[in-house]
């Protein structure tokens, strides 16, 4: 029989004597692009319930997997010889119910494979391995038989904790061997050192700086809103400057306080931005929060995913994937800076970490906060709809007003021929710098200039093996695609007519401003930033704070410098131009121009200076523009919701693209076509395609793209399940779902 055979089989492999019907069937999803979980048999003593890690042979490999819920009302015969047995029990805390719960949504809600969706939550998988044996010195007191200075910069470095032979090198200057030789000779003691401390309980009650009376009774509206029994997601709406981190925090601290086994995460978009918020949540708390975000190390990674399972790191700070971190008990989720694009993740799994943290919290009946100066429409209109709340806070803390911002027509008072900066956003950086202010010039456009052209033939620089158009790089003498990361060195001639010293820059990018701002203000200390000019976050945070701290007097300045930050004596903005990002039909574009300019112009005068801001624009009237300089952003916010509610779009009806690529361009087409032939007819639902994407060939892939519009109370998964079931796809040919898209190139 061919259960008694398994049973065999499995009693053979675990070498254990078993008794009778000791065995039991168990559903595993691995961390593998896998649509479902397998069954596996797993000895009955193991005791295994949904949660549990286990390790269990897939293919030719052992992997880690975790005990999956079988699902309802399942059939429970089965061909028990067929199936294999879990190789182990693994000895971490189970993943919650909840989170089992949360991922099988996301990957029904986005149409990713469940154990892809489960590798967001096991992003450092090597953590589910025993700890590795580490050992770390200190100082015994005794003296060693011989002092040399690098024994002497050791002893000093080794302080009141246990350091491994690594930190202490690092610490000291002398090397690993010194360490060696100091313990050797008796004068440090080795001992074991746990490889992933605890982290220290924040303290709500720890000194903090007294709310404003506006700030006070913008936090006890938001503690009452996130104490109601099923809270609605509260979004916390709040001028640049008038505090909103305080205010949530207090939020934060009142969760920490009143519930001992709660965990907090606060996720923030963008990794620049991190560190001084890490420092800003340690001295509000006493204690260091548990940092997640790409640029961690993978003993950092270990650490916070192990004590975010077991409960102890109570409050986590990152970037959107942290989301997906394994807490045993999540109480309360902080999206700060809601409207940020970047909490779309575009690569690998596509969601929206904001949309999924109202899910997480909905599901789980726990509160979201989400704040922001510049909320998103779909936020706005939740809110409006009364599913969301609201709290407020109008003005700025301590009394700094909003900057004034106006418009630059380019159309009339544009710059002099071969210059970027109009006369009047001249006279506002002297004006700023002539004061003993600062000034920001920003442009969101890395390098020199957006395109190269040949004067002779007219050809425009393209990278070989993509669509995009290359951007010099004057200071490398380069020219970059910034959509695949190409790059070459500029070329003297043309490569289609080979004239010599005919290529010629279009348009400004930073550097090229940075150039004019030279000419302009030779005197005056100068800085750039971008990512290029600052590749490492630490490079980044050292000119952020020199500008902070008064050593810089003209920045200029990509997005980077947009969000969060404080520069108390920045008393000038001008942006360089502002119809940048209204190009190119995205459904978003106004929406976005407005939260990213009305960030930057926040920037200025956010202490007791006064701040202006100047934006340049060949088109004032539009009422994006209007809106930025001194109108209202409810009214501009009900404009473009009227505008999507015409058109039919989010959050009035939902969006999906699907994109299918290949380098076998003949492949590509044909499956495109049958794509086509395979739309089902259902009521409610639009397809648009197949289109060319926008830059059609990536990489050295070509590219098709459907757009589907569906109304609101359409099921969309639905209908692409239905669809995309009935069309074979050729080895060849790549097909990706992005559910609520937020870009469409
Ligand atoms: P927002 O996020 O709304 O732009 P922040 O929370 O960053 O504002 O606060 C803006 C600035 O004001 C920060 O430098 C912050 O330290 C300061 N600030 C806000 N509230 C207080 C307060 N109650 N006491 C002292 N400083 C505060």
């Amino acid at each position: 029989m061919p259960e008694e055979q398994a049973r065999e089989e499995l009693q053979a492999q675990m070498a254990l004597p078993m008794a009778e019907n000791a065995v039991m069937r168990v559903k595993v999803l691995f961390p593998l692009p896998l649509f479902q979980a397998f069954d596996y048999l797993a000895p009955a003593e193991m005791g295994l319930s949904p949660g549990d890690w286990v390790a269990a042979p897939f293919g030719r490999n052992v992997f880690y997997g975790v005990v999956w819920p079988a699902d309802a009302g399942e059939n429970e015969e089965f061909d028990a010889s067929k199936l294999k047995a879990v190789a182990e029990k693994v000895g971490a805390p189970p993943l919650a119910g909840e989170i089992l719960d949360f991922l099988a949504w996301v990957a029904a809600y986005t149409m990713f494979p469940l154990g892809s969706v489960l590798r967001l939550s096991m992003r450092s998988g090597e953590a589910l391995a025993p700890p590795q044996g580490l050992f770390g010195y200190r100082a015994s007191g005794a003296a060693p038989d011989r002092m040399t200075a690098q024994r002497e910069a050791v002893l000093e470095a080794a302080g009141e904790g246990a350091l491994t032979a690594k930190e202490l090198a690092e610490k000291s200057g002398a090397s690993e061997g010194v360490v060696r030789g100091l313990a050797k000779a008796g004068a440090l003691t080795e001992e074991r050192i746990d490889p992933d401390p605890p982290f220290a309980e924040p303290n709500p009650d720890a000194p903090s700086r007294p709310l404003s009376p506006e700030q006070r009774a913008a936090a006890d509206a938001l503690i009452e809103k996130i104490s109601a029994p099923s809270p609605s997601p509260v979004l916390l709406d709040g001028v640049t400057g008038s505090g909103k981190t305080e205010v949530y925090l207090d939020a934060v601290a009142h969760v920490l306080r009143t519930q001992p086994d709660a965990q907090i995460v606060i996720l923030i978009p963008e990794i620049a931005l991190t560190l001084p918020f890490l420092k800003r949540i340690e001295e509000r708390f006493g204690a260091e929060p548990a940092a997640w975000h790409s640029d961690i190390s993978s003993a950092a990674r270990r650490r916070v995913w192990r004590r975010v399972i077991e409960g102890n790191a109570r409050l986590v700070v990152g970037a959107r994937s942290a989301l997906f971190l394994p807490y045993k008990n999540l109480r309360l989720i902080v999206v700060d800076e809601e409207h940020e694009s970047a909490y779309k993740q575009e690569d690998g799994v596509i969601y929206q970490a904001r949309d999924m943290a109202v899910v997480r919290g909905a599901r789980g009946k726990f509160p979201v906060v989400l704040a922001s100066a510049t909320p998103s429409l779909e936020t706005v209109v939740n809110v409006d709809q009364g599913r969301y709340d609201i709290v407020r806070l109008e003005s700025r803390f301590g009394g700094a007003q909003l900057p004034d911002v106006r418009l630059v027509d380019m159309r009339h008072d544009g710059p002099e021929p071969g210059s970027w900066l109009s006369p009047q956003l001249v006279d506002g950086v002297n004006q700023a710098i002539g004061s003993g202010g600062q000034a920001l010039l920003f442009l969101n456009r890395r390098g020199y200039a957006p395109l190269t052209i040949c004067r002779r033939c007219g050809h425009r620089m393209k990278a070989p093996d993509s669509d995009t158009f290359l951007v010099e790089h004057r200071f490398e003498n380069k020219l970059v695609c910034h959509h695949t990361g190409f790059s070459m060195p500029k070329p003297d001639a043309c490569p289609v007519c080979n004239a010599v010293g005919s290529l010629a820059p279009c348009g400004p990018g930073v550097e090229r401003i940075a150039e004019e701002a030279a000419q302009r203000w030779p005197n005056a200390r100068r800085a750039v930033l971008s990512s290029d000019t600052a590749p490492s976050p630490s490079q980044m945070r050292a000119i952020l704070d020199l500008m902070r701290d008064g050593g810089i007097d003209i920045l200029i300045a990509t997005q980077i410098v947009a969000k969060g930050h404080n520069f108390p004596n920045l008393t000038f903005v001008g942006v360089v131009d502002a119809d940048m990002g209204l190009a190119g039909g995205d459904l978003r574009a106004a929406e976005r121009t407005y939260q990213l300019l009305n960030q930057v112009a926040g920037r200025a005068g956010r202490s007791e200076k006064a701040g202006r801001a100047l934006l340049q624009t060949f088109a004032p009237e539009t009422a994006v523009m209007q809106a930025l300089a001194g109108g209202d952003r409810d009214d501009f916010l009900a404009a473009e919701a009227q505008s999507r509610m015409d058109l039919g779009f989010p959050p009035y009806g939902r969006l999906a693209a699907i994109i299918l690529r290949s380098s076998n361009e003949k492949l590509l087409q044909d499956s495109a076509i049958e794509h086509r032939n395979a739309i089902p007819r259902a009521d409610g639902v639009e397809v648009w395609g197949p289109a060319p994407a926008p830059f059609y060939r990536l990489r050295g892939e070509a590219r098709m793209r459907f757009l589907v519009k569906t109304r609101r109370d359409v099921h969309v998964q639905g209908f692409l399940n239905a669809w995309l079931k009935k069309v074979k796809l050729p080895g060849a040919v790549r097909r990706v779902v992005d559910i609520d898209p937020y870009t469409f190139l």
